[in-house]
């Protein structure tokens, strides 16, 4: 097979896929041939049938007519011989005609009146009979004078059945060489029409696929035709070339809609981004409102005793005290009595104020646990030093210098704290600690208030 016409077409974008294995394919054009020469060995099996027959009849018919000749040859002399009973003549004769090829055998039958009846005949060596051979039968007469017919006898000639069948197998040699022949050259002949018509333009079709991919839709199928010529192959590359430009324009939709996609992606995973980020920091406002005092800002119940409950662990994890102060506005019920409730509430955050301020080290938290009641927590404090800080708010808090008419302490604003601290070694839990604190709270208060008491 030539290898395959057409355009040449690029190297493709994407791996080609593989065309079925060479071994496995069956030349459309090879199967027609196939398919041909079965054909042909059964036309000429009928035809050789038909033909032998017709030549064997024509050759009987030219047996019969060169027997018919050999009767009207020797039809006259072998008459003239039985009339003058001339034996050696009429044998002569007999003879002269046995040679002939197409006489099987020859019989004269003497038939004279008032003489016995004689045969005279001769046949080819080995002769069995006619078989299927024409016989003539021919009654011999003889005009001794002009007007007069004499019987003599009768001649009968055997076709030679060998003969007939020597022209039957050289007509059939010819018969069969001529079909084959004629057999060879058909299949031949549509076999080459056939690949050059179609063979060739199919694996083209086939390449061209194999190599498509979705890089390189826009190459077009082009076979090498004539390009008035419409038929099959013709609906078959348009076909194949609408294939490839709908798949294209497909594709390009395809990629399209991909890409918007991936934008509305981005779009929406920014947006859920920008979303979780403002609710987280809605949350952790929240938490920390939650967490905090509105009056003051100092934190509230709630952190203090989150804040406890962790500090009291890690003292006892790291074997640290840990000191506790109640913090508590002396006569705060007379202040708000005399100064009114708005002024009570400016009082309470500067209290909340001084107390935050005098609390540098980082981790001592102070916390509004009641209505003018704050709570101190301090990690990692011993007596002496807590003792120390809570004269200093003490101090602080009267420092502020707020009028207090009414307070049998001083003249301004005071507070009174209870101390209490907790031993690594201690058994004591916060309330217990709490209890300890607020009983020396009461003690402060008992012993003339703006003071700090501890445990003694
Ligand atoms: P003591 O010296 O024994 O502590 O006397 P006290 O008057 O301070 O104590 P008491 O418990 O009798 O009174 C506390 C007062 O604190 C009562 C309440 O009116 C006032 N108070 C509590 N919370 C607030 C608040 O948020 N704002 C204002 N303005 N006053 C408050
Ligand atoms: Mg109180
Ligand atoms: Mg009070």
């Amino acid at each position: 097979m030539s290898p395959p016409q057409g355009s040449t077409v690029p190297a493709p974008a994407v791996a080609p896929l593989p065309l079925a294995p060479a071994g496995r394919q069956h030349s459309l054009g090879w199967r027609l041939v196939w398919t041909t020469l079965i054909f042909c060995v059964f036309f000429i099996l009928v035809s050789v049938a038909a033909l032998t027959w017709t030549a064997w009849n024509a050759g009987v018919e030219r047996m019969d007519a060169e027997l018919a000749q050999i009767e009207q040859i020797y039809s006259g002399t072998l008459s003239k011989a039985i009339w003058e009973l001339d034996r050696e003549a009429l044998q002569a004769h007999v003879q002269s005609v046995r040679k002939v090829p197409a006489v099987g055998s020859i019989s004269v039958q003497v038939a004279l009146a008032n003489r016995p009846t004689e045969v005279f005949e001769a046949s080819r060596t080995g002769w069995t009979g006619p078989g299927r051979a024409p016989t003539r039968h021919l009654v011999l007469s003889y005009e001794p004078y002009p007007g007069a017919h004499e019987t003599v006898g009768e001649l009968v000639l055997q076709g030679n059945e060998h003969v007939l069948w020597q022209q039957l197998r050289r007509q059939l040699a010819t018969i069969v060489a001529a079909q084959l022949l004629q057999s060879l050259m058909l299949a031949g002949l549509i076999m080459l029409v056939f690949h050059r018509m179609v063979t060739v333009h199919v694996r083209r079709i086939a390449e061209h696929l194999a190599r498509m991919g979705p890089g390189n839709l826009s190459l077009q199928l082009q076979l090498e035709r004539p390009r008035r010529r419409r038929d099959e192959l013709t609906q078959l590359e348009s076909g194949v070339n609408q294939l490839q430009a709908s798949l294209a324009v497909h594709l390009e939709s395809q990629r399209r809609y991909e890409q918007e996609l991936a934008a509305h992606r981005d779009d929406l995973a920014r947006l859920v981004a920008e979303r979780t980020a403002e609710l987280e920091s809605a949350n952790a406002r929240l938490q920390s409102l939650a967490r905090t005092d509105t009056l003051t800002g100092l934190p509230n119940r709630r952190h203090f005793d989150e804040t406890q409950t962790m500090e009291l662990r890690r003292a006892r994890r790291s074997s640290q005290r840990l000191a506790l102060l109640v913090c508590d506005i002396d006569s705060f019920k007379d202040y708000n009595d005399h100064y009114g409730h708005a002024m009570g509430d400016r009082c309470l955050s500067a209290v909340a104020q001084a107390l935050k301020t005098h609390l540098v080290r980082a981790g001592d938290l102070v916390a509004r646990i009641g209505g003018e009641e704050f709570g101190v927590i301090l990690p990692n404090t011993d007596r002496l030093g807590a003792q120390l800080l809570a004269e200093r708010l003490v101090k602080a808090v009267a420092d502020c210098g707020i009028a207090h008419a009414h307070s049998p302490a001083a003249r301004v604003v005071t507070i009174s704290v209870g101390l209490a601290v907790l031993h690594p070694d201690s058994d004591d839990d916060f309330d217990a600690l709490f209890q300890r604190a607020d009983a020396a709270l009461y003690r402060a208060k008992a012993a003339g208030r703006n003071q700090v008491a501890g445990l003694d």
